[in-house]
């Protein structure tokens, strides 16, 4: 960047400083960023290498290491980065729309099983994006999932071909 967007000023780079990416709605903080700066203006610029794998890098975070209940914020950066609208989300947990929403808003706790259910989808959407092993994906398995369900009298069987099963790469859903 040669000019400021917003005056046309000199742009000077910044080096180890710090980035609050606070676009992600989260207190996210990157190190190793290299920023730019109007000497003009004092508008800050910043370019993020890999915004996708930033994304998976917070998400995973999330999903793994946050102990506690999903915080609003976090439900929020799961759904938006699984591209999910909120009412498409209620319908894979098996929840009303109104209950994502109040969960984003804070009026509402998630529960213990739609949490855990969340993360679990989270992280095979994740596992899919690096490496593509189910072929259809978690996604597409929780979308078929009515919200209420009810019995079925006689399952029908599951039919495996050889291929289904001995071959080098699995394809599970066809
Ligand atoms: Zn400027």
């Amino acid at each position: 960047m040669q000019k400021c967007v917003e005056c046309g000023g000199k742009i000077r780079t910044i080096k180890d400083r710090p980035y609050h990416y606070d676009e992600s709605g989260l207190d996210v903080v990157l190190y190793g960023i290299t920023q730019f700066q109007c000497e003009n203006c004092g508008e800050d610029y910043v370019s993020l290498p890999n915004v996708e794998r930033l994304h998976r890098a917070i998400g995973g975070f999330i999903c793994s290491q946050r102990k506690a209940l999903l915080t609003p914020a976090e439900i929020i950066f799961l759904r938006k980065d699984l591209h999910l609208k909120s009412k498409e989300l209620a319908a894979l947990l098996g929840v009303r729309p109104e209950t994502v929403s109040r969960w984003e808003r804070g009026k509402e706790s998630i529960g213990e099983t739609q949490d855990r259910l969340l993360r679990s989808i989270y992280m095979n959407y994740a596992s899919e994006k690096a490496n593509n092993v189910i072929c259809h994906g978690v996604i597409q398995m929780f979308t078929d999932l009515p919200r209420e369900r009810t019995k079925i009298k006689t399952p029908q069987a599951i039919e495996l071909n050889p291929s289904d099963w001995l071959g080098p790469e699995m394809e599970l859903c066809r």
